[in-house]
């Protein structure tokens, strides 16, 4: 049953905030919507942060043709929530994730098979994977819709290089297909990708937080500070390469990330492709290996220039950002896309995002940000 307006607003607002704590969206780079009658949806608005989002920001969008009542604009996926609602009578509420293993087996393009009883119940047999279009246009909306009118008992979507829609009867209904589809999708991965290798422990090359002409650097905890220029002959080599970094990129914070699967990527010697919207938008595209860092601090600092995140060789990768939480973000994407990057690997799957399709959403998102910022 719809749900009342108060009500879907409340339950949309728990649900950005669940979605963002549970790390099936980072940013707010996901939309939510609750439908309130046959007509009528609710929807979070464009680049607000979820977890201040107040009820009058949730926007009442017409399912027929989109047209929004009041001021603030409803998310750019508004279309793909009206056409889930139009196709299917029985779904209320609607969630768009990020979420990791689904979002990476989907870009080969193909269907997930749902093997286990319990997943079938939640998801139906099968999941599809809408053919990829770029975040908030027309080419994306009518691959989902494809891919819901093709698929009448599927009750989720994968979306190539994206991410996934998961059409609950209800707020419950809506995380239990989301919970399952992660499920299923590791079911998936894992038959394709073997057991990571056990690997070395990787060197500390430490965190930093900058603040003004110097930084804070943790290296197995010990802190100490440091200046960003000058001399840096007596300092240790971490230092060396966070101050270089930092003297010429615009960020003030850096963390070493050593997840596993950053971890195995970074010992393949692969650039990390442009496998995933969110990965490209938030870290940049191809990201790159760099041979002993902590020796050619200036080569590390080179591919920071543009970028949010650089692999070291063997040793796991450096995410930067304005802010720590930036950097987690940073580490965040970075991971899903190593996960996508040995899934795609053990397919020999070279699906990539096009050139210009990376570069396009990079730059929209880092001017939407910084603009977000001031
Ligand atoms: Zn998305």
């Amino acid at each position: 049953m719809a749900y009342s307006i108060t009500e879907a607003k409340e339950q949309v607002i728990r649900a950005g905030v669940k979605l963002v704590e549970t790390g099936l969206i980072a940013r707010t780079w996901g939309n939510i919507s609750a439908r309130i009658s046959d007509t009528q949806f609710v929807i979070t608005p464009s680049g607000l942060a979820y977890e201040t989002l107040t009820p009058d920001q949730i926007v009442t969008v017409n399912i027929s043709d989109c047209t929004y009542e009041g001021d603030i604009k409803p998310s750019s996926e508004k279309g793909i929530h009206a056409d889930a609602y139009k196709l299917r009578k029985e779904v209320n509420f609607i969630i768009h994730t990020h979420q990791e293993i689904a979002s990476a087996i989907g870009i080969d393009g193909c269907s997930l098979q749902i093997g286990g009883e319990e997943d079938k119940r939640v998801l139906g047999s099968t999941i599809p994977c809408a053919a990829y279009g770029m975040p908030s246009t027309g080419k994306l909306k009518k691959a989902v819709a494809t891919a819901i009118i093709t698929n009448p008992e599927s009750t989720a979507v994968l979306m190539k290089h994206h991410g996934t829609l998961c059409l609950g009867r209800d707020y419950e209904n809506a995380f239990e297909i989301a919970q399952k589809l992660e499920h299923a999708a590791k079911e998936q991965y894992t038959q394709v990708c073997k057991k990571l290798p056990a690997m070395r422990r990787p060197q500390n090359y430490g965190s930093s937080e900058r603040q003004g002409d110097s930084f804070m650097l943790t290296v197995d905890k010990t802190v100490k500070s440091y200046k960003v220029n000058g001399s840096h002959l007596n300092d240790p080599k971490e230092a060396r390469l966070h101050a270089q970094i930092y003297s010429c990129t615009g960020v003030n914070y850096i963390l070493h990330a050593v997840d596993d699967e950053v971890m195995a990527v970074s010992s393949s010697g692969r650039i990390l492709k442009p496998l995933l919207d969110d990965l490209v938008q938030i870290a940049g595209i191809n990201i790159r290996v760099v041979k002993d860092a902590l020796n050619n601090p200036a080569i590390a600092a080179s591919h920071l220039k543009n970028k949010n995140a650089v692999l070291l060789e063997h040793e796991g990768a450096l995410c930067t950002g304005i802010t720590e939480s930036d950097a987690k973000a940073v580490q965040m994407v970075l991971r899903k896309g190593c996960l996508a990057d040995l899934y795609a690997s053990a397919l020999h799957c070279k699906n990539q995002l096009g050139f210009f399709d990376s570069l396009i959403q990079r730059l929209v998102y880092v001017k939407k940000y910084s603009k977000q910022k001031k």
